[in-house]
């Protein structure tokens, strides 16, 4: 589909794409063969696409002769899908909200995906034991933080939970004209496969909550001593569970040293989120 042809159509169905759902719509060919080239489809995947618009990727998807299964909010757009893809056996179009529905077992997550929700998103999809693997257009901002390994400026709560259960293989830009209309945020494409060696102490889903939330409390004060960092968690927490004197105490009778919270590593991130589980 190009832009011409996009164009008509929403003219055609009298549609203004609505920002707050990320409506941006693929219109390049060769961005859409690099996004299905990297899939590396194979005859056993279950595919998920979130977020399929008028339906560009997921006419590829289709004709890859997969199982498919498409998610989207918005209902004129569910509408027009269900109506153009009945001829195909192989696709299911769901109407619903991807943070909200439960979603159809599948192994490949192939998306360019409403870059409104991406967080969330990622936290529903990925942050498990037996993810799928992931080619996703993204946030290019987030791409950098996925792909930090250490750098400073860049390395953020996404970068540790992501790289927990993931990991990052493969990174392209993609040009904003890609997309009509043309969004305000630069884009990257990636591919993420699941890690296969997870830390045991993430394989369960309240040890996994906890975690999420432990690192998303401490790396707003990335650049804190680590004490002081885990301390205003707790503080920030209506049931504030240690004090500083004990989250000194606890870290080093585990030989942690109080360094700034940035020089830690993933792993490391792990085991001291383990050290005051619950
Ligand atoms: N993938 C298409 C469209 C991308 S625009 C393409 O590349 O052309 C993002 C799409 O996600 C839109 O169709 C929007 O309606 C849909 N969307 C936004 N929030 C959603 C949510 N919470 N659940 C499912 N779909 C959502």
């Amino acid at each position: 589909m190009n832009k011409k042809d996009l164009q008509l159509i929403l003219k055609q169905l009298k549609f203004t794409p609505n920002k707050k759902l990320g409506q941006n719509f693929i219109v390049d060919e060769n961005a859409l063969n690099k996004i299905i080239s990297i899939s590396n489809i194979s005859q056993n995947d279950i595919i998920l696409e979130i977020g399929p618009g008028l339906g560009a990727l997921t006419q590829k998807l289709v004709e890859s002769g997969n199982k498919v299964y498409a998610i989207e909010i918005d209902y004129r757009l569910y509408s027009y899908l269900e109506n153009i893809f009945s001829i195909y056996e192989n696709v299911e179009i769901i109407r619903g909200d991807i943070l909200k529905i439960d979603i159809p077992h599948h192994n490949k997550v192939i998306s360019n995906i409403p870059y409104t929700i991406t967080g969330p998103l990622l936290d529903k999809l990925f942050y498990r034991i037996n993810s799928p693997t992931g080619i996703l257009t993204i946030e290019k901002k987030i791409a950098d933080r996925i792909f930090s390994s250490n750098d400073y400026k860049n390395f953020s709560r996404i970068s540790i939970s992501l790289n927990s259960f993931m990991i990052p293989v493969l990174r392209f830009n993609i040009s904003r004209k890609s997309f009509y209309p043309i969004p305000d945020i630069m884009l990257s494409l990636i591919k993420i496969i699941p890690k296969d060696n997870i830390n045991p102490f993430l394989s369960d889903r309240n040890t996994i909550e906890f975690f999420l939330k432990f690192v998303g409390g401490i790396m707003p004060y990335k650049n804190k001593n680590i004490v002081n960092a885990i301390d205003l968690y707790f503080k920030n927490q209506e049931d504030g569970l240690f004090n500083k004197e004990e989250i000194l105490n606890i870290l080093q009778k585990n030989d942690y040293e109080n360094n700034k919270v940035f020089t830690f590593k993933i792993e490391e991130f792990i085991e001291i989120s383990k050290l005051f589980y619950s």
